[in-house]
């Protein structure tokens, strides 16, 4: 009756593990993608081409081996956005192949254009040429794009989004960057350690303000290192394009002349080309499509995946999300999204954390101890020359569970990890007290914490047996 049992339209993270999912199910499978596209803003625009220019700049900049080899020390003198790009476009090429092939042998059908509803099981294709298709299933995969204020003239050249920065014809001397949000602070740090100086504008009083304080502190100490300037609790009122740069005008009056300006200001839901009222679905102002617990949207038919339904907007989530809407479509049964997520910001040096943060635990009135181990006291710190490093452990004062894990520094992404795990399993500081890790390593961050924790509940419980 119809042509394909479910219909993905998007094939990013969470539109790619969705078609991936209902195609090992037996279904009959199609992901309706744009052209030049396929693998969605994670391979094209965001994640891959962002994380690759990243480990590009601290390859070619030599950052990480200057405590080592002296502040003078990089691997290029002059580094050209062609060096970097080149990086970025190997890499991409690579994933969309892996996508690609991965789809092909799952016999997933990809419908190259883009897609709109016409009725609730109908999608019309628009691409080199016109075509319809039906399916019994659909799941909306369509993420996000920049989100533009319209009083800002985008030129894609001077003042421009998160997009166009992968499209610079030059590494600019000065940047500004408005909006400290993690797309914001983790280019303002690669294109301030490629020596751009950065100003960075946040309306808020601070920046992160779900990460751990005292490492957004950390954080804030690097990039002034790196020549970056805050300018917090200010607004910007115009950005002026002149022949020689822009002039970003902030509300309290002051002028910050750049070579360019690169707004990250959130980003909107793709769904104005949908034809949403066609399938009797509506978005919220920000392009955002309610879902259930089950990412199905009021039609219970059609499921919504990934950034278009908002928080928390991450490649690894989306993923999930399109694996677990796919088994419910498909009428297997499906877990519920484990809660312990982790988040990673790749900034320079990089933060991850998984669980509470200190803030939360005093507000909650959960009473915590606090284990830290520093890079600079580890033997893997001293190898790698990361004297900044840290890890936190957050541990229950009552029953010694794990509550949150900070990490900053060199790793931090993967260290995670092990946190995350012990956690997920229920396990206390104990465990970690007693494990024996691999050394060098800076894993072995993890027992040291957890010893210091676990001497600092010590105290506490002996004071407290003298009473
Ligand atoms: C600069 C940047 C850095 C990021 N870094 C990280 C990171 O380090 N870690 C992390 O976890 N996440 C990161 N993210 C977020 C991550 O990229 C997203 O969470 C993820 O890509 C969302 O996946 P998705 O499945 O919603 O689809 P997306 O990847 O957003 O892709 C959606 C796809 O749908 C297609 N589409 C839209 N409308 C239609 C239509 N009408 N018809 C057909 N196709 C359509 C689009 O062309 C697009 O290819 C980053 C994002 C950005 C922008």
């Amino acid at each position: 009756m119809w042509d394909f049992d479910v219909l993905v339209l998007g094939s990013g993270p969470g539109g790619q593990k969705a078609a991936i999912a209902a195609a090992k199910l037996g279904r009959r499978v199609a992901v309706v993608e744009k052209k030049h596209m396929l693998g969605g803003v994670c391979i094209n625009t965001g994640t891959i081409p962002s994380k690759t220019l990243r480990e590009a700049v601290l390859y070619l900049t030599g950052l990480n081996q200057r405590e080592l080899y002296g502040a003078s020390y990089r691997v290029k003198e002059e580094i050209t956005v062609a060096d970097l790009g080149m990086r970025t476009q190997h890499v991409i090429g690579r994933e969309i192949q892996v996508i690609r092939s991965q789809l092909g042998r799952n016999h997933v059908t990809v419908l190259q254009g883009t897609g709109r509803f016409l009725d609730a099981h109908t999608i019309g294709v628009t691409g080199d040429e016109e075509r319809k298709v039906t399916a019994e299933r659909i799941v909306i995969a369509t993420g996000t794009s920049p989100a533009r204020p319209s009083s800002v003239e985008f030129d894609d050249k001077m003042i421009i989004d998160s997009d166009a920065i992968l499209h610079l014809d030059r590494v600019p001397e000065t940047l500004v960057v408005v909006g400290a949000g993690v797309i914001g602070i983790e280019y303002a740090s690669m294109f301030a350690a490629l020596g751009t100086k950065v100003t960075v504008v946040e309306r808020r009083e601070r920046m992160l303000e779900f990460c751990d304080l005292e490492i957004v502190e950390a954080l804030k100490y690097h990039l002034r290192d790196l020549a970056v300037t805050f300018r917090f609790g200010e607004s910007v009122a115009a950005v002026e394009r002149r022949p020689r740069g822009a002039l970003t005008v902030l509300e309290s009056g002051k002028k910050i002349p750049a070579d360019c300006v690169m707004y990250s200001a959130g980003r909107q839901g793709k769904t104005a080309e949908l034809c949403l009222a066609a399938a009797g679905l509506a978005a919220d102002d920000r392009g955002r499509i309610e879902v259930d617990e089950n990412y199905a949207t009021p039609v219970p038919h059609i499921y919504a995946v990934g950034d278009v339904i908002g928080f928390p907007a991450l490649a690894a989530t989306s993923m999930e999300q399109g694996r677990l809407a796919a088994q419910h479509a498909c009428g297997e049964p499906v877990a519920e999204m484990q809660e312990l997520s982790p988040i990673g910001i790749y900034t320079i040096p990089e933060i991850s954390f998984v669980g509470k943060s200190e803030d939360e635990l005093t507000r909650d009135k959960i009473p915590f101890e606090v284990g830290i181990s520093r890079y600079r006291e580890l033997a893997r710190g001293q190898i790698i020359g990361d004297s900044y490093g840290m890890l936190k452990l957050l541990v229950s004062s009552e029953d010694r569970r794990l509550l949150g894990v900070h990490v900053f520094g060199t790793g931090a992404t993967e260290l995670v990890h092990i946190g995350q795990t012990v956690m997920g399993c229920g396990g206390t500081v104990d465990y970690l007290v007693n494990a024996v890790f691999n050394y060098p390593t800076l894993a072995e961050s993890y027992k040291v914490a957890a010893l210091d924790a676990m001497n600092k509940m010590r105290v506490i419980a002996r004071l407290t047996a003298e009473l």
